[in-house]
């Protein structure tokens, strides 16, 4: 039987000397290759004009470059574009774009679905099938970065900032996730800016310390309630790992570079999370953690009965916050195109099973 080939992309620096140096090659083909394939886009070997004939016709045999099908692709009436990928087993991811005047931001998924099933967000009512590899989350910037540079117009359509805020909860599938944040930084590969790279969490503690040892990117922590009645309801991962454990945990991630904060994100529910005295409740479970605060505008669905806050009642909340800490309010776009945060739903198999299968495999008890 054909053994299958190593899809290259799925590599970053290390596993790509370790794939040479097996093959008897010197570690520094490695450089070469992540260049080939991620600063110039080329997925042919033949086109690798630096490596000996003999290694390009031994990669052709053992190893290939592949990608995500773009299935649709579909850009909002305020730019944001969003990109619908097929994977091979028929899943379907969602990836999306988000130009401003100074960066742009790439939003990708780290799992087809997602377990946690946090109330308001529609990813997590679509199931969960698995989670994606290296090669399936790094391949979301690679079709980006080109696609987008074909594109026309005024904008700048530059990839600088990449979030991991796309379907599923990225701290789940560690392993996967954390390859290909050492390529979005690696200078031959893509060269990005530890602060402009963000891994967002429900909150996976031991995942957080494991992220943390492992790399320097920046961190989210999607926050929404200020006591663990109210999360424990929303955001159900918290039965397992309680705002004070998870505070604590934040209050020392950048301990050793104090200019650091973590982001938490808010989405602002009208009724249920938005009133002042739930922003003074956050302000006392905040206490010495260096952070800053991201109001996220509810993102409505079908079938939900959450509602956004008012305009006046995310104002009166960022009031009460912005003295202590520094407060945003996310601007909602791509909404007509259904790529706002919580709208990534692409298109899960096997949604129960799979489901039921990984809660046991992951032995967690938040559900
Ligand atoms: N699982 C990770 C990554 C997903 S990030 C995490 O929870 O952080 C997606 C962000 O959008 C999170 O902060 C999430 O809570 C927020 N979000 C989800 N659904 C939303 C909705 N309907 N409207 C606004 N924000 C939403």
């Amino acid at each position: 039987m054909e053994t299958a080939k190593v899809n290259l992309l799925g590599l970053d620096r290390k596993g790509l000397q370790s794939f040479f140096t097996t093959l008897g090659e010197k570690p520094y083909r490695a450089d070469q290759v992540l260049k080939w394939i991620h600063f110039n886009g080329v997925t042919d070997f033949n086109a690798m004009t630096n490596l000996s004939k003999t290694l390009r016709l031994q990669l052709i045999e053992i190893a290939e470059i592949t990608t995500p099908h773009i299935l649709f692709e579909k850009q909002a009436s305020d730019g944001t574009y969003k990109f619908l990928l097929q994977l091979k087993d028929g899943n379907c991811i969602e990836t999306v774009f988000i130009p401003e005047k100074t960066r742009g931001t790439l939003c990708i998924s780290s799992q087809v679905g997602c377990i946690l099933n946090c109330d308001f967000c529609s990813t997590g009512k679509q199931g969960f099938n698995r989670n994606l590899s290296t090669a399936e989350i790094i391949s979301q910037l690679w079709i980006a970065v080109r696609k987008l540079s074909l594109l026309d117009g005024q904008h700048d359509h530059a990839v600088t900032n990449v979030v991991m805020m796309g379907m599923g909860e990225p701290l789940l599938n560690l392993d996967n996730v954390l390859p290909a944040l050492n390529l979005m930084l690696d200078d031959c590969a893509y060269g990005l800016s530890k602060y402009r790279v963000t891994v967002s969490t429900a909150g996976v503690i031991p995942a957080m310390q494991q992220l943390r040892e492992h790399t320097d990117v920046a961190l989210a922590v999607s926050l929404h309630a200020p006591n663990d009645e109210l999360r424990n309801e929303i955001v159900p991962l918290n039965k397992k790992y309680p705002l004070k454990e998870l505070m604590s945990v934040c209050r020392d991630y950048f301990k050793n570079e104090p200019r650091r904060s973590v982001t938490m994100e808010y989405v602002m529910l009208a009724g249920v999370n938005d009133t002042p005295m739930h922003a003074k409740q956050l302000l006392k479970i905040l206490k010495d953690v260096p952070a800053k605060l991201n109001l996220i505008p509810f993102n409505p669905f079908p079938h939900t009965t959450y509602k956004r806050s008012s305009d006046t009642a995310i104002q009166q909340f960022k009031e009460i916050l912005q003295d202590k800490f520094h407060t945003t309010v996310r601007k909602t776009r791509g909404e007509d195109i259904d790529a706002a945060c919580g709208q990534l739903v692409g298109e899960v198999k096997d949604k129960t099973r799979r489901k039921e299968r990984y809660l046991r495999e992951i032995n967690t008890d938040a559900q």
